[in-house]
């Protein structure tokens, strides 16, 4: 029999792409929204501490195991920002083009030499809310901002990100070889691998 597992996120591709990465580990993802669960408050100081208190509060308030994850990008030159403030960086929640522009703004000037970033996304899985033992995978991304904006596909930053190795940005790729490179791709290869050595355990 499955094992539920509430996700404590309502984006619709996000929970595919969960699914299907945890179907072979018995696990079915469902939204947190579908249990009728709002959102926790975001109040951790990295993006690790933010995906244990998503899913922790997931965990409490659906008596069920949870996942979360938090996502963003960190820029070398400001010293990390837009970081955990990547989705509301210009003000407006997920305004992309207000975010995008602002960054663009703001290193304006500033060599290419000097434009290093990386993604980053943090996953946590807890048995349930006391769980001491969370499985916490996270993966990087690294690459630089771009001084104009390339490609229409991906979403948030991926058009000013060129990924270290790579001739086209980030919402230039093919979007299988971005989740097969991403922060949250390799994120996820991570978390499988754990849940595959406790099922050997
Ligand atoms: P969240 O973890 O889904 O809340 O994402 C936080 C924010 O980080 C998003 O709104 C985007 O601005 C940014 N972000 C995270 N992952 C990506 C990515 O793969 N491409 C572009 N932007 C991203």
């Amino acid at each position: 029999m499955m094992q539920r597992v509430v996700l404590a996120s309502s984006n619709r591709g996000k929970l595919a792409e969960f699914n299907a990465l945890l179907a072979d580990s018995g696990f079915e993802v469902v939204a947190q929204s579908s249990l009728g669960i709002a959102d926790a408050e975001e109040t951790g100081l990295s993006f690790v501490e933010n995906a244990l208190l998503k899913a922790r509060h997931a965990a409490r308030a659906s008596g069920l195991p949870a996942l979360a994850d938090d996502s963003g990008l960190c820029v070398a030159h400001l010293r990390g920002a837009p970081g955990l403030y990547s989705a509301r960086y210009a003000g407006g929640h997920g305004d992309s083009a207000a975010n995008n522009a602002k960054l663009l703004h703001t290193l304006d000037g500033v060599p290419v030499a000097q434009r290093d970033a990386f993604f980053i996304c943090a996953l946590a899985l807890l048995q349930d809310a006391d769980d001491p033992a969370p499985l916490v995978a996270e993966g990087r991304w690294h690459g630089r901002v771009l001084d104009a904006p390339r490609g229409e596909k991906g979403f948030g930053y991926d058009p000013l990100f060129l990924p270290h190795g790579q001739a086209l940005s980030a919402a230039e790729l093919e979007p299988a070889l971005k989740n097969r490179l991403s922060h949250r791709g390799q994120a996820l290869a991570l978390l499988h691998e754990r849940l595959r050595e406790l099922r050997r355990a």
